[in-house]
């Protein structure tokens, strides 16, 4: 069959995605297994968010609003910006591929970084257009090189800033300056799926103000990180309403459910629970760095919820951790040496670096 399948569908490869707890004590035999596998919230869902869940589950034989009206009012009270500058996905996976496919054709090309986010070739391949890697720069964007990389058919650049899986990020002048060099025709998105974590850096970019300047500007958020719901899937874009509503035509109507509809709005309403997270991350970011340091293990600096660590044979290392019940990730590719470990609760931590030193 696979010659019927279209020629970026031939060339791709499914999404790895982190193993499930589950799956590693069905196949290890083994009880409570942690995993620091997916850069998700260690603290489980808000009780606020799991409440106004339970109120919406009455309501599940009707379809969601398809404009999501509710959710799109909270984040334009937040974001200050208009309601039609928004974009709901079904996680902002379901946005950055709703993008591609408005914009951009087999004819044309794609830029993103080499140990970007995955999902960016992912979603270049799949409807055949042509993608064009940069090289890594201390293991995060080359601005200049990805400026030069455009094209005469360039279309979309995706910049993840900070940066999965290595967690680097790049600074308001330089986003700023590159901006300013791209032509209007081609999109840039900007992946802030690690925006809660990294924002309290003086110099990580509020680019949101730079919306009224960049009509090519994108900006993308998520639900699925430092808000704790990355099961109910749902992200966002912040663009000009010219852009939300051409990737509108594209939408399926219903892409966001109403459960996470009502959970997502839940969440921005519990500010409790995110500085409770952003501040259990910024603890646990110490206790990893200072045992890395300890153990003589070098590792990028991160602003988001996991650290990329050099640990020599990432593969190895990760087989060596499940069998003591800990599902971190190995970064593969281009980076075989590393090791990707969200930061967990501070008892997870301990667990998966005692774990980490019995494997050295
Ligand atoms: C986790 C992550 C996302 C978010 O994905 P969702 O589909 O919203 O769960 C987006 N971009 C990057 C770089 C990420 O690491």
């Amino acid at each position: 069959m696979i010659k019927f399948a279209t020629p970026g569908v031939q060339g791709l490869r499914p999404y790895q995605p982190g193993k499930p707890i589950e799956e590693l004590e069905r196949e290890y035999g083994i009880k409570n297994a942690i995993k620091l596998a997916s850069n998700e919230n260690p603290l489980g869902p808000s009780p606020q968010v799991l409440e106004a869940v339970q109120g919406s589950l009455k309501d599940i034989a009707r379809y969601p609003d398809g404009n999501g009206f509710v959710l799109k009012k909270a984040l334009a009270q937040k974001h200050h910006v208009d309601m039609d500058m928004i974009t709901l996905g079904n996680g902002s996976n379901d946005v950055l591929e709703l993008i591609a496919r408005t914009f951009v054709t087999q004819a044309q090309s794609v830029i993103f970084s080499e140990h970007a986010f995955v999902v960016y070739p992912m979603v270049t391949q799949a409807i055949g257009a042509r993608p064009i890697v940069t090289s890594a720069k201390n293991w995060g964007h080359d601005l200049s090189a990805m400026q030069a990389a455009i094209c005469d058919d360039t279309r979309l650049i995706f910049i993840a800033n900070p940066n999965n899986p290595t967690g680097t990020w790049v600074d308001k002048s330089s986003l700023k300056a590159f901006l300013e060099g791209v032509p209007e025709s081609v999109l840039v998105v900007v992946d802030e799926a690690y925006f809660e974590y990294a924002f309290e850096n003086p110099n990580y970019p509020n680019s949101l103000e730079w919306l009224s300047e960049f009509p090519n500007l994108i900006v993308t958020r998520t639900f699925s990180k430092a808000y704790g719901l990355a099961g109910l899937r749902v992200g966002y874009s912040i663009s000009h309403a010219d852009v939300a509503h051409l990737v509108n035509r594209v939408r399926q109507p219903f892409n966001v459910n109403s459960i996470a509809l009502v959970a997502a709005t839940a969440a921005l309403d519990d500010s409790e629970y995110l500085k409770k997270s952003i501040a259990l991350n910024r603890a646990g970011m110490q206790q990893m760095r200072q045992a890395f340091d300890k153990m003589g293990l070098s590792y990028i600096p991160s602003l988001g919820n996991f650290l990329a660590v050099d640990v020599d044979d990432g593969a190895k290392i990760y087989e060596l951790l499940l069998r003591q019940g800990v599902i971190t990730r190995p970064i593969g590719g281009g980076m075989p040496q590393y090791l990707r470990v969200s930061i967990g609760l501070p008892s997870e931590n301990e667990i998966f670096l005692q774990a980490l030193r019995k494997v050295f």
